[in-house]
């Protein structure tokens, strides 16, 4: 059975950056259809941290309130190098409406989403969940400008037609592959084996721990509602010789950062299956639209694991998007105009994305120093700790690029802000 469907907008991808568009879209009135291949919001160790930018723009948006009790603020961050203790952050000192990032487990807060589209804005907001976009609709053939998907579904194909189709289909993107936007896909050194644990009882549950040897190092994360999440570095490609070795390895890889959880990790992690493996790198897209398409969140730009910025840049780019295309409706709707709006968004979000990804790629380098550059590492941290403006200033760079500091709530001026 062939189900045609036609929408101002068809959004490929039900992830943060998807479903936060469509709902911002609704509300301004522009009919949106979500094609998303999975049938549930199940997924484990992704997207859990949320940046203090994104905790404040979920709240402007309705959504965190949504969310009550399924989050942890944390006030955190302890950097111990070589067993010492160099550098602590506490988030609550920052000067912002919102200073702290949370824990939040990805499905909460795609469920409040989706939920928000569907109760308040069931006229313009349709979420078709178990369908797998497979070809996109040219008008005049190949190379011809987008103008809808078609998806695989249980039930057979849907066809959806829309002036705008938009690819939040994540780090892999195939609407990005089929378009023909070129983009470079750069490996980093590392990738990370994560794990979940049960939390320890001896830990403070609102610190993010960051423990460095060597130049081994290992992310300790709270994870809603009690546990924690253990992401440690291999080298890139390394699984393979890591379970050659057999768990006892993985093992004595923790017992070197975290000995305290010595006894959870024999008990827990009984086999690999238990533990899964990030591929880390980051894709730059140079140019993020073409006419009747246009690309965000991972399928834009792919971010490291440092500091939780995937969701963050997901759901500002969703909040961006929204008022431009509402915009570029108005003006006409068609395809000079949207392609405007694509234009628009990139040159709007491009730099902010560029400066956490240099303070990434920066945290990633100093993460792989030993020897005598981790002597230098563990001055450079201590500096830092001795500051409290420095912290402040580091931080920003991922932490705090739309809110302004001061007690209250104060509007920035980004279009990210018009919601
Ligand atoms: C192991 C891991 C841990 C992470 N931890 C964090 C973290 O703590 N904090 C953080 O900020 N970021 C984290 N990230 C990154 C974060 O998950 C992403 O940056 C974020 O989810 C990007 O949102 P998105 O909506 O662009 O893409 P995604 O969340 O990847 O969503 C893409 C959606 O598109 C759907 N899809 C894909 N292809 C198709 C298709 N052909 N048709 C229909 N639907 C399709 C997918 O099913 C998915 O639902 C992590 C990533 C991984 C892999």
């Amino acid at each position: 059975m062939t189900t045609e469907l036609t929408a101002d907008v068809c959004v490929v991808g039900g992830g943060p950056a998807g479903l936060t568009l469509a709902v911002e879209l609704a509300k301004r009135s522009v009919s949106v259809v979500v094609v998303e291949q999975s049938g549930h919001f199940d997924r484990s160790f992704r997207g859990e941290s949320v940046s203090p930018d994104s905790v404040w723009l979920l709240d402007k948006l309705g959504v965190l309130g949504r969310l009550d009790g399924a989050y942890q603020q944390m006030h955190r961050m302890e950097i111990v190098d070589s067993g010492s203790t160099v550098m602590r952050a506490d988030f609550r000192r920052f000067p912002y409406p919102h200073p702290y990032p949370v824990e939040m487990p990805q499905p909460a807060l795609l469920s409040a989403l989706a939920a928000l589209g569907q109760e308040e804005h069931p006229e313009h907001f349709t979420l078709v969940r178990r369908a797998t976009a497979t070809r996109l609709l040219r008008a005049g053939g190949e190379g011809g400008p987008v103008t809808g998907v078609v998806a695989r579904t249980p039930e057979g194909e849907l066809t959806v037609h829309a002036a705008l189709t938009v690819a939040a289909d994540g780090r892999f993107s195939k609407v990005r592959e089929m378009s023909g936007l070129p983009y470079t896909k750069v490996p980093l050194e590392r990738d990370v084996v994560w794990l979940k644990l049960p939390f320890p009882s001896e830990w403070d549950d609102r610190t993010y721990r960051i423990r460095i040897r060597g130049d081994q190092h290992g992310l300790f994360i709270p994870t809603h509602p009690d546990s924690v999440r253990v992401g440690f570095n291999i080298p890139k490609g390394g699984l393979k010789e890591l379970r050659a070795q057999g768990l006892p390895a993985l093992y004595e890889r923790l017992d070197g950062l975290a000995p305290e959880l010595a006894g959870s990790v024999r008990s827990e992690i009984r086999s690999w299956s238990d533990t899964s493996m990030l591929d880390i790198f980051t894709t730059t897209v140079p140019s993020w639209s073409m006419p009747g398409l246009v690309l965000i969140g991972d399928a834009a730009h792919t971010l490291t694991p440092i500091l939780g910025q995937g969701v963050n840049h997901a759901i500002i780019d969703a909040v961006t998007l929204a008022p431009l295309v509402r915009d570029a409706i108005d003006a006409g709707g068609d395809e000079a105009a949207l392609g405007r709006a694509g234009a628009e968004f990139q040159r709007a979000r491009e730099e902010s994305v560029a400066k956490s990804r240099g303070l990434q790629l920066r945290q990633e380098r100093l993460f792989a120093l030993h020897g005598v550059g981790g002597i230098g590492r563990r001055s450079l941290y201590r500096v830092m700790d001795r500051s409290q403006k420095l912290k402040q200033r580091v931080l920003a760079g991922a932490y705090f690029q739309l809110q302004k500091p001061g007690p209250h709530v104060v509007e920035a001026q980004s279009p990210a802000t018009r919601v």
